[in-house]
């Protein structure tokens, strides 16, 4: 129900967890995060609060790249194993999803068939091994995965992708929940609404549905059109403090 994303020269971890406490009113029962630390992505996700979730994880998580979640369940019951992110089979590719995809089962099917094995009973984990499936079959880079994997998916959803092949790269999307990213120097916030990033800076975007934003340390911001590719000249608000 609330994201948190990082990208820049600050450690993510306590910037998530300050993040994801800001966004406890939209209301969770579970929390997690994955922090790619240059060589691996390290999760840490728990069942209930985002203080359980500081209990859990190992403040010594290092790295200057993130994602959190705080779940609010559609899709499986809470618990640690369906709280996000979720990997995919491989390894490579996390995940956090607010929403719902409506077509998961007959997508988990193809997958299954295709060899994909599933350890949650969240569409969420469907969705991130389609963008592999769609990664490794077609040889594509992960924004341009993400955009087709988005192009089968019936539902809505707010979403954030790192891949370990790219760390220096957040993919974000959204259909149906909202979405902000936050623009600093050299670093960029990806979250629900301004609140976990406003003490950071006042340079944000809000990406309109069926819109993608390619996320890259020292690279401008790029927005497409998921369905049809098309990019966005990115409109940059300033917010008032
Ligand atoms: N449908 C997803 C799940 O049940 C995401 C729920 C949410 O929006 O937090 O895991």
């Amino acid at each position: 129900c609330g994201i948190v994303g990082y990208i820049g020269h600050r450690q993510a971890y306590p910037v998530i967890i300050k993040g994801l406490t800001r966004l406890e009113y939209r209301g969770y029962d579970s929390a997690g995060l994955a922090i790619f630390d240059g060589e691996k992505i390290n999760l840490c996700k728990t069942k209930g609060k985002v203080s359980d979730l500081e209990k859990k994880c190992d403040n010594t998580l290092k790295g200057t790249i993130g994602i959190g979640h705080t779940r609010w369940a559609t899709h499986g019951v809470p618990n640690d194993v369906n709280s996000h992110p979720h990997y995919s089979n491989s390894g490579e590719l996390v995940i956090i999803h607010n929403g719902i995809i409506e077509n998961y089962d007959s997508l988990k099917q193809e997958l299954i068939s295709r060899g994909y094995t599933f350890h949650s009973d969240t569409d969420t984990e469907v969705l991130v091994n389609l963008i592999e499936e769609i990664q490794k079959t077609q040889e594509l880079k992960l924004g341009k995965a993400v955009q087709v994997a988005l192009n089968q998916v019936v539902g809505a959803y707010a979403i954030a992708v790192m891949d370990i092949k790219k760390p220096n790269e957040i993919i974000a999307a959204r259909l149906g929940s909202p979405l902000a990213i936050g623009i600093g120097e050299n670093e960029y916030f990806i979250t629900s609404d301004a609140s976990p990033f406003i003490e950071y800076t006042n340079n944000a975007i809000y990406l309109e549905d069926e819109e993608m934003a390619i996320i890259r340390l020292h690279k401008p911001l790029k927005i497409r059109k998921i369905k049809d590719d098309s990019l966005v000249t990115p409109d940059i608000q300033q917010l008032q403090l």
